[in-house]
């Protein structure tokens, strides 16, 4: 399920939803570079990231989903198996969130461009022989 060809493979390893091999990121989160540090295109087959301009404005959407669900579980998990008051729980998860929210918006970009590129195993392949013309 996780294996290359599979969207959560890409998703989840920050590839290029086109071929699975490039990188989505230049640096790791750890890198202090940036959380939104983009290639403009795939090194592997040139796929293009930014499909239009301002194509990322909607994976707000995906990390507001994902960011309230973090921050529902997180609480819920805090009051109901942890014991702690509610305001103990907002303060722990929030600063917990900090640790967690830059992956949470690296990881809305990495879904939303898999919404729209499809993989082609081809891909590598094609972009090699087209760069070598
Ligand atoms: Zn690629």
């Amino acid at each position: 399920m996780l294996g290359k060809g599979s969207k959560l493979y890409s998703i989840f390893r920050f590839k290029c939803p086109h071929c699975h091999e490039g990188d989505l990121y230049k640096s790791s989160l750890t890198s202090m570079n940036g959380i939104y540090n983009m290639h403009e295109k795939c090194t592997e087959c040139g796929q293009r990231y930014e499909l239009e301009p301002g194509f990322y404005w909607g994976a707000m959407y995906i990390g507001y989903a994902l960011s309230s669900g973090y921050m529902l579980i997180g609480v819920s998990i805090a009051i109901f198996l942890m014991g702690l008051s509610v305001n103990q729980s907002f303060a722990l998860v929030i600063i917990l969130g900090l640790f967690f929210l830059p992956l949470i918006a690296r990881f809305a970009r990495s879904v939303w461009i898999n919404l729209y590129i499809k993989y082609d195993p081809t891909a590598v392949e094609r972009y090699r022989k087209k760069v070598k013309e």
